[in-house]
């Protein structure tokens, strides 16, 4: 499931890649997947990409006139496609192309994406598409003036991004007080932050060596504050990595360089011990419980 770290990637490089860019033609062969009508999806033919952005574990792209929210899920994957003639993945169930633009990426682009090789040739004709292989994920089609419930990204259902810099230690210490529960569940829930998942939750939890099963009413002050600590680092390194590894196949997921996530019986990067892993809930946890406590 793609979490703040790839979609912040994803976000960053279709906005180098695209913003500008007027809608040349769009089609939906996975018709499940799109909410809105026939019509408002040929709408956007003419309009011009103005910002491709991250909110949560949402994309957003806010065109001239309507906008469109994407929502993954577990296994929705995005591909910045050159040129039509790119071979399409398997299961591809939506395709946005674009048409020239004047000069190159919006000068509000990430600097990490700047001369980029994989960037479209202003030029050139290049393919947003999504492919789904579950159909789970949903495209939110947002015409002007038409309201439609986006479910999970309403003001009310997310607390501020894990990585925002608003969110400083004073105020996670207010936040965290307010939410209960085992730390795994207290990571995941978009309402405290917003754009931590599964992987990363596990992640977090061993850097902070703490353990994800713990109940929050049992942190030690310092303790939740290592917790923060572990949050902004170990999100900030994973995008670090994914800027080297992920272009240009920003539909590939890249995980491998986790340290526990997923790796159940194999060695803790740290202390050595074998790390254990459950599937309660019907997800992966992976922890070690020698060094995390
Ligand atoms: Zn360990």
């Amino acid at each position: 499931m793609p979490e703040l770290p790839d979609l912040a990637i994803l976000a960053d490089a279709f906005h180098a890649g695209l913003t500008g860019r007027p809608v040349l033609a769009v089609e939906a062969p996975g018709p499940l997947t799109v909410r809105g009508t026939p019509a408002e999806l040929q709408a956007f033919v003419g309009q011009r990409l103005e910002r491709f952005y991250r909110r949560g574990k949402f994309l957003w792209l806010e065109f001239d006139r309507d906008r469109i929210a994407v929502n993954a899920m577990l296994t929705g994957r995005l591909q910045l496609a050159a040129s039509p003639t790119v071979k399409k993945p398997q299961k591809t169930i939506f395709v946005m192309r674009f048409g020239a633009r004047d000069g190159g990426a919006p000068a509000d682009s990430a600097a990490w994406t700047s001369g980029a090789a994989w960037i479209p040739a202003p030029d050139a004709t290049p393919e947003l598409r999504y492919r789904d292989p579950t159909q789970m994920g949903k495209i939110y089609l947002l015409p002007r003036g038409v309201e439609r419930l986006v479910p999970g990204a309403g003001p009310d259902e997310v607390g501020p991004d894990a990585d925002d810099p608003e969110l400083s230690l004073e105020v996670w210490r207010a936040r965290i007080r307010r939410h209960p529960g085992e730390l795994k569940y207290l990571l995941r829930n978009q309402k405290f932050v917003a754009g931590i998942g599964n992987a990363y939750s596990d992640e977090i939890l061993h850097a902070a060596r703490l353990q994800p099963f713990r109940k929050r009413g049992t942190l030690a002050p310092e303790e939740a504050d290592e917790l923060y600590a572990a949050v902004r680092t170990t999100l900030a390194n994973a995008v670090t990595v994914l800027r080297d590894r992920v272009p240009p196949t920003f539909e590939t997921e890249v995980r491998d360089f986790l340290a526990v996530h997923n790796r159940g019986g194999e060695a803790c990067p740290r202390c050595g011990q074998r790390i254990t892993q459950t599937e309660a809930g019907g997800f992966v946890t992976s922890y070690c419980r020698h060094c995390q406590r």
